[in-house]
């Protein structure tokens, strides 16, 4: 009997979520053999050169044909792509499932492909990422007593649920499962709008003029702030657009929230301010804490 839990796993897409998995999987002996995809074959022989993986297939029905368990790792503009070239190549019981950082789309790509049979389908989320991208980004330690969120639906096969989530404990993560719609609703909140928050202040200091003296003395504060700014905008236009309702839902809580913060300015109300401050101080430090 094989030492380890699976045979082979398909990581499709071997940038930086998809590639610090499997250097993960691998440095855990979680499978055999780990086979890369995606559209770019340059990035696909970084991947190998790296060691990141064993071998590659350019052609996705090819590199899932044995996979058992399949990881879409890919922006989620390009998911459902995906999804019809695994659906070419899998079997019935081939496990896919992904990193998208956004759950209702993916589930909704994937009743769009695979039909209404999303047994063996379990959409998940990794929270854990940097703001580089790449394969060249990837490191083995990324999902370290990470947070992963699994969606599972009504009609999730348990024990492909199982499957996932042993994989991701393999990683080092923590795994939780929740509704789709909850998912959805909460990291509109903590990563959405807070990536949305720092393209805008960057965009909006660009525009003002001597935007490089602004920028020479920009503090520690600033660099703090808009770090994500460096994201990869792709990947964010996808992650909005697929999370748009929330998110857009949350943007209005947030202007608010600073139209509230606007006129205690305008009527010089520092006792407002200040509760305003001390609570959210509160809860931070409580929370970081
Ligand atoms: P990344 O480093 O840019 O990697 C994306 C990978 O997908 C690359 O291998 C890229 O290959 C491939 N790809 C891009 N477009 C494709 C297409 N149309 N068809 C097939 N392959 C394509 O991005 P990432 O940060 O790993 O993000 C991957 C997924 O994880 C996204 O869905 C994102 O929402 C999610 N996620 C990201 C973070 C984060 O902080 N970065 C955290 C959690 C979840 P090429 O070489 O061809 O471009």
């Amino acid at each position: 009997m094989s030492e380890h839990t699976v045979d082979a796993v398909c990581i499709i897409g071997t940038g930086l979520i998809g590639g610090s998995l499997a250097l993960a999987l691998r440095q855990a002996g979680f499978c055999r053999e780990i086979i890369g995809a995606g559209r770019t074959e340059e990035t696909l022989i970084k991947a190998a050169e790296l060691g990141v993986i064993d071998r590659y297939d350019t052609h996705i029905p090819g590199a899932v044909e044995h996979a058992d368990i399949v990881v879409v790792c890919v922006p989620l503009g390009a998911m459902r792509a995906v999804f019809e070239q695994i659906d070419a190549g899998r079997n019935e019981h081939t496990i896919v499932t992904d990193a998208g950082s956004a759950k209702q789309s993916v589930i909704d790509d994937a009743h769009a492909v695979f039909g209404s049979d999303l047994q063996y389908f379990v959409a998940g989320h990794p929270i854990a990422g940097t703001e580089q991208s790449g394969v060249g980004a990837a490191f083995p330690e990324l999902y370290q007593q990470r947070r992963v969120i699994l969606t599972p639906t009504e009609e999730t096969n348990t024990d492909a649920l199982d499957r996932v989530r042993t994989m991701w404990q393999a990683a080092g993560a923590v795994v939780e499962t929740m509704s789709a719609e909850h998912h959805d609703l909460v990291l509109a909140g903590t990563s959405h709008l807070p990536h949305l928050l720092a393209f805008g202040l960057v965009d909006c200091l660009n525009n003002l003029e001597d935007i490089d003296e602004i920028f020479r003395f920009a503090a520690g504060g600033f660099r703090d702030f808009t770090r994500i700014a460096s994201s990869d905008p792709i990947m964010w236009r996808d992650i909005c657009l697929s999370n748009r309702v929330q998110v857009m839902a949350m943007m209005k809580r947030y202007r608010d929230e600073m139209v509230k913060v606007y006129r205690a300015l305008e009527d010089n109300d520092g006792e407002k301010l200040k509760e305003v401050f001390e609570r959210a101080k509160r809860v931070r430090d409580a929370f970081c804490g």
